[in-house]
């Protein structure tokens, strides 16, 4: 069977205690690959080999790095194919999905920060207090936590900022998807990039994740996950005053009004709601929809839900394959469960689908109001709810009930009541008219339960940099 192995010093390494593993295909539940059950002393060999090659990294000029992640960028473009394949597999994603979205993304994020290495520039500041500059030093060795649902996705969106700005990483992707990373991990061999640069250590978040947030040498967090995760991560360094950048869970609006072109985005609309099987932080659990339209909308909606096509990751036709593992599926199923409890009216979906594999058909709830924990959870599957509203007042107030903050999408014609709507919105991100218009410019995280800090362009340097400021009289 295929064993995934760390990535330490520039070599493969199978896990000090000789644990492995299974990964699953959850499109069969079958265990097809096993991964490395790192434990405390594989993080020490990945933070020493990361110190040791960050001194040297570090006084790279900005364009070498440049150059280096551009390398990688293209060894990951030449194999897209391989790598959505490997998505496809241990994800449970659609291939074409992988192939033509989330791995180009990932190619796109080393690119990106591939320029930002060359763009990224100090502040200075010239007046009455005399003459100030600003230094922007990497800060040495940095941890990229990342998780299961957009795998390579977010595993770059940390490593090219953190390598950009010139650090060396200890990276640790899901044990749930650990495959992409790997192969990554191998590519990074293969172009030669420098032992101890780029290291991934897989295993158990809570085996691992202690020894590596905890590590003095360890000088920032970049964590992309859970909220229960997320707290505790953000504890652990905060008693440490260690940087640390939180983007967690979200249970985002999508407000949906009666002046809308809402006939003809429909399909934006359900993929807003269930790409990639509902998985995605920034899909639209909760539906808000002006109650004038409230009931053609519900019927054409679930119209369209119900044609959406799920089935086998590579089967072309597929739009949802199903969800991650076994433990996921059965959480979701839990929160339809009660959701019916609460008292919700199941539109369509609702149940798991009769074949081996985590599936579920795609459920819409109608019926409950904002306090139940229907709408205030995240459930983080291909489950969406529908609540009516009757004016701005009342979408707002139902918009920003509850923890969560990280998105929303308004559907209007009226600019003035979006860009209202937009600035009172409890959220970092809001999209009007579309959904998931990314430029990888601006900042991306969210409020409230949602996080802590921003990644995204600039925001991102920042993050990786310590700034010194240094102030002369003139
Ligand atoms: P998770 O929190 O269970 O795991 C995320 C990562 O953290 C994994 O690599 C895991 O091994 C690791 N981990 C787990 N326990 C740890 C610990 N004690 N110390 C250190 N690391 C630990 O999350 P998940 O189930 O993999 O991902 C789904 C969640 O991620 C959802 O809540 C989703 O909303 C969120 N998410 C947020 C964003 C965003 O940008 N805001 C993007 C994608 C996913």
């Amino acid at each position: 069977m295929q064993r995934l192995t760390h990535w330490i010093d520039g070599a493969a390494r199978a896990p000090g205690r000789d644990h492995w593993l299974p990964v699953h295909e959850p499109a069969t539940g079958a265990v097809y690959a096993e991964v490395a059950a790192g434990d405390a002393a594989d993080i020490e060999a990945a933070i020493t080999a990361a110190g040791r090659a960050a001194p040297a990294w570090a006084a790279l000029p900005n364009s070498t790095r440049a150059a280096w992640l551009e390398k990688l960028a293209a060894a990951l473009e030449a194999r897209i194919d391989d790598f959505a394949h490997v998505e496809a597999r241990d994800g449970g994603k659609p291939f074409a999905l992988a192939r033509d979205a989330e791995i180009p993304r990932a190619v796109a994020n080393l690119r990106f920060f591939a320029h930002a290495a060359t763009q990224f520039a100090s502040e200075s500041h010239h007046g009455e207090a005399g003459l100030n500059y600003t230094l922007r030093a990497p800060l040495g060795v940095v941890a990229a936590i990342s998780p299961w649902n957009l795998p390579l996705y977010l595993f770059t969106w940390k490593i090219a900022p953190a390598l950009a700005a010139g650090n060396t990483v200890v990276a640790k992707p899901s044990e749930i998807t650990p495959a992409s990373a790997s192969l990554l991990a191998t590519l990074s061999g293969e172009i030669g990039l420098p032992p101890g640069v780029l290291n991934v250590v897989h295993g158990i978040g809570a085996e691992v994740g202690d020894a590596l947030i905890d590590d003095p040498r360890v000088r920032a967090v970049s964590f992309t996950g859970s909220t229960a995760v997320g707290r505790r991560i953000g504890a652990r360094t905060g008693a440490q005053l260690k940087k640390a950048s939180l983007e967690l869970g979200g249970k985002n609006a999508t407000l949906v009004f009666a002046d809308s072109d809402w006939e003809s985005h429909l399909a934006t609309l359900v993929r807003s709601a269930f790409q990639n099987a509902g998985q995605i932080c920034l899909c639209g659990s909760r539906m808000l929809v002006e109650r004038s339209i409230y009931a053609s909308f519900r019927e054409r909606f679930v119209a369209e839900v119900l044609a959406l096509q799920v089935g086998d990751p590579m089967d072309p036709d597929a739009r949802m394959g199903p969800l991650v593992s076994q433990a996921h599926h059965d959480k979701v199923l839990a929160a339809i469960a009660r959701a019916r409890d609460e008292g919700g009216g199941v539109l369509c979906g609702g149940h798991a689908l009769d074949r081996p594999g985590w599936f579920i058909a795609p459920t819409v709830i109608d019926g409950l109001g904002p306090d139940c924990a229907t709408n205030r959870w995240e459930i983080f599957g291909p489950v969406v709810t529908l609540q009516p509203f009757d004016d701005d007042a009342h979408a707002l107030a139902l918009a920003n009930a509850g923890e969560y903050g990280l998105s929303a999408a308004l559907w209007t014609r009226d600019l003035t009541r979006a860009h209202r709507l937009a600035a009172a919105l409890h959220v970092g991100m809001v999209w009007i008219n579309t959904w998931l218009m990314r430029d990888l410019r601006t900042p991306f995280g969210g409020t409230g339960a949602s996080g802590l800090g921003r990644e995204g362009g600039m925001e991102a340097m920042r993050f990786f940099t310590e700034p010194k400021n240094i102030g002369l009289s003139l």
